[in-house]
């Protein structure tokens, strides 16, 4: 691997270099060989064969250089003051296959100076459902963190019962959050100009070529967040814990604790257990993403050139970045060209969704078919079922809609929509059910369901023969909610 660790040689204060505390008597839980080769970890011998004692913090390979970070954080709305890495460790930056720098990030590896009242450790449920995300989002084309693997151990962790600790060697090409800045600003404004740099030459050097590059990244990382945005309201994702503390400044999906993808459509969906007033309910998203960068940017005033007004113009794109970019996927999911008409039909489209709790990733899919039947016998099975959830005053509804949708569509051509639908609407999302009997067969010591899950979402566009009905069986309208909650 190339190692190119570069946040050790910020200011000291930044963060706190220590090892890993071990977990004891490790196994493999699973490992992302694509991931591995991407990182170059394949290429060597030594990470190869001792994987499993490196993700249980057995083994430090002498190029790591652990390090906690120190950042703060706004959390449901409220100033949490000094969080930090208090359960996982930057062990070491990579460039990968890509010339990409990669963070390698360790999580549930023990006790920091930011555990706060924690214990360092993630249990093996979250950890399985943080990995198999990771890996949903990636291949869903979506920015997001991604893991190398993770391992199960004998170390118990005590939650609302005891657990076995895990921990996930996660990948993202940046661990710096929001937070980071709110951070600097209250504890250590003196470092603001030298982090700000780093974030600049190291994220966004593109940047440099402008005549204010602050500004110029600035208005990148807002249009990078409005756009990771878009995409997770357009898949159905609802990260569940939008705290500043948890937003990447490259756009990136991260710390995704109580996540979950949309099922049966409500666009009021609370995922998160915890999230009692709704905050980060899947439609606030988008406002929430606002709200954030509208807390973040002002720390910047303290720099040369910067000014109330100027910031105001970097925030500025924001909304218009993210409705450009969900309409135009919007109209895309539909095969519809990106115009004022399409947009009608796909708010009426969602209207149906919702007044009638229809699955949404299932009934986008089903439109193939409508649209071109005989090419899709599965999509035309997923309409059938579709259909046959309508009462006489839905039918009537779908029956004007779908006339209105198929004369639409005739102003596209049919390649170009049949392509633009199949590979905006995958068949295969990590619904919480699906993950869930995945972590209870893991928690018995059988990975295999986690495999299989795995495999199935490698290629979520594709109908697969290792699928079964439950990956696309939404949950009955009427059952209770799986209470998912943040850190766990
Ligand atoms: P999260 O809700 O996972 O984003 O975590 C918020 C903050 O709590 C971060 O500073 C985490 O490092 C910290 N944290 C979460 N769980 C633990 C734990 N079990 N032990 C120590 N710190 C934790
Ligand atoms: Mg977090």
């Amino acid at each position: 691997m190339r190692y190119k660790n570069t946040y050790i040689n910020l200011d000291t204060r930044l963060y706190h270099e220590q090892p890993p505390t071990p977990l004891e008597n490790p196994r493999a839980g699973h490992f992302n060989e694509q991931v591995a080769q991407q990182l170059g970890w394949t290429d060597d011998e030594d990470l190869m064969a001792r994987w499993v004692d490196i993700l249980a913090g057995q083994y430090v390979p002498a190029d790591f250089e652990p390090l906690a970070m120190a950042y703060a954080g706004h959390q449901f709305g409220q100033w949490a003051g000094q969080l930090g890495d208090g359960r996982g460790l930057l062990m070491a930056q990579v460039l990968d296959k890509q010339d990409k720098l990669q963070d390698l990030h360790l999580k549930g590896i023990g006790l920091t100076p930011y555990s706060r009242m924690g214990d360092g450790r993630a249990v093996l449920r979250s950890t399985i459902r943080e990995y198999l995300c990771g890996h949903a989002l990636n291949q869903l084309g979506i920015p997001s963190s991604n893991a190398l693997g993770f391992v199960v151990s004998d170390t118990k962790v005590r939650r609302e019962r005891m657990e076995a600790g895990a921990a996930l060697m996660r990948v993202a090409d940046s661990h710096i959050r929001l937070g980071h800045v709110e951070w600097i600003a209250s504890f250590a404004p003196d470092l603001l100009g030298e982090f700000t740099d780093y974030m600049i030459d190291t994220y966004y050097p593109e940047c440099r070529d402008s005549e204010a590059p602050v500004l110029a990244f600035l208005t990148a990382v807002v249009e990078r967040t409005a756009k990771m945005i878009a995409d997770w309201q357009l898949i159905g994702f609802a990260h569940g814990v939008m705290n500043t503390d948890n937003l990447s400044i490259t756009g990136s999906t991260l710390d995704f604790g109580p996540f979950g993808f949309m099922e049966r459509f409500n666009p009021a969906w609370i995922n998160n257990h915890s999230d009692h007033t709704g905050r980060y309910a899947y439609q606030n998203q988008p406002a929430i993403g606002h709200w954030n960068l509208n807390i973040w940017l002002p720390h910047f005033m303290r720099l040369e050139g910067v000014t109330r007004e100027t910031l105001s113009e970097c925030l500025a794109p924001y909304e218009a970045t993210f409705m450009q970019h969900y309409q135009q996927g919007l109209c895309r999911k539909l095969g519809l060209p990106h115009e004022r008409d399409s947009l009608t039909l796909a708010f009426e489209w969602l209207t149906l969704l919702e007044d009638n709790l229809l699955d949404y990733t299932n009934s986008f899919r089903a439109l193939l078919g409508l649209v071109a039947p005989d090419e899709h016998p599965y999509e035309q099975h997923l309409l059938a079922m579709m259909t046959t959830e309508l009462n006489q005053e839905a039918q009537k509804a779908w029956q004007d809609w779908s006339i209105a949708y198929l004369a639409q569509i005739e102003l596209v051509s049919f390649e170009q929509a049949i392509n633009d639908m199949k590979t905006n609407n995958p068949i295969y999302v990590l619904r919480n059910g699906m993950a869930q009997r995945a972590i209870t067969a893991a928690e018995q010591g059988q990975f295999e369901e986690v495999d299989r899950l795995f495999e199935l979402l490698k290629t979520p566009y594709d109908i697969q023969d290792i699928a079964t009905d439950l990956d696309s069986t939404p949950p009955n309208p009427n059952a209770p909610q799986m209470p998912i909650s943040c850190s766990s």
